[in-house]
């Protein structure tokens, strides 16, 4: 079980509302994009879901359970950045792997965990390379190897490929997707790119000024009568 619930979120910064009142519900397993013009609240609506932002008002509920006060690490959720900023001095092994290094996950559990990722993303036999050996793409996906060894009930995405060349990115496109679908892990994916939403949501959320415009799968969000 993984669905994700905003009841009435908040968020102001100083004079400026980031989010207003925002309520939506993901279902467990979908692939929810969220879309809208820079400075719309999308990152702030996935900083809220992470924990990483404190709503200044509402709920916001993981699995049917109100994590509204949880820090980040008490929460069911894994994240993918822009910036995948990786270890630079730490191999992929050791990139992959540092999330339950922390959690003081015993070695034979993180090896098997670490070797798993590394194939289902396509990394196996690059463990020990070193990240400025790889292209941007394989950096990408260790980035997502990091994220899935956590076995999350949610995924949290904030412009994963934004960096990426526009063929590596379509690549990834379907990569994601095929991952997101294997795993069934319930998945909030920002990006500005409506190509992007279209070819990748169950449902498309469109916001605009810290509101939910519309909220409804590609064909019915993109298609003009
Ligand atoms: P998006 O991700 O859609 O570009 P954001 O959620 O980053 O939008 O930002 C929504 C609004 O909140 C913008 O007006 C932005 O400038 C403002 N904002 C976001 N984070 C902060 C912050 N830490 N301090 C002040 N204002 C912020
Ligand atoms: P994105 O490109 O994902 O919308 P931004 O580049 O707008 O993200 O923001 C990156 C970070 O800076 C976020 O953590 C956001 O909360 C913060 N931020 C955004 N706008 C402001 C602002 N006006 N003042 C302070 N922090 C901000």
């Amino acid at each position: 079980m993984g669905n994700v619930s905003l009841c009435d979120a908040f968020k102001r910064y100083d004079d400026i509302v980031a989010v207003n009142e925002m309520t939506l519900e993901i279902e467990d397993g979908e692939f929810l994009c969220l879309v809208g013009p820079s400075g719309c609240g999308k990152s702030t609506t996935l900083e809220m879901i992470s924990g990483l932002t404190l709503p200044s008002d509402g709920t916001i509920s993981i699995a049917g359970d109100d994590v509204t006060d949880d820090p980040p690490k008490d929460r069911d959720i894994a994240m993918v950045f822009q910036n995948i900023a990786l270890f630079p001095h730490m191999d992929v092994y050791d990139n992959i792997s540092f999330g339950l290094r922390l959690r003081d996950f015993e070695r034979a559990e993180i090896d098997r965990r670490v070797e798993q990722a590394a194939t289902i993303v396509k990394l196996d036999g690059m463990l020990d390379r070193s990240p400025k050996e790889l292209s941007g793409g394989q950096q990408q996906r260790v980035g997502i190897a990091r994220a899935i060894v956590r076995e999350p009930a949610v995924f949290l995405m904030d412009e994963p490929l934004a960096n990426l060349d526009a063929k590596l990115r379509v690549h990834m496109r379907t990569e994601i997707q095929r991952l997101q679908k294997e795993l069934d892990i319930t998945t909030v994916y920002v990006t500005h790119d409506q190509e992007e939403a279209m070819t990748m949501a169950d449902r498309i959320a469109i916001i605009d000024q810290g509101v939910i415009q519309q909220c409804a799968p590609p064909l019915e969000c993109y298609t003009r009568p």
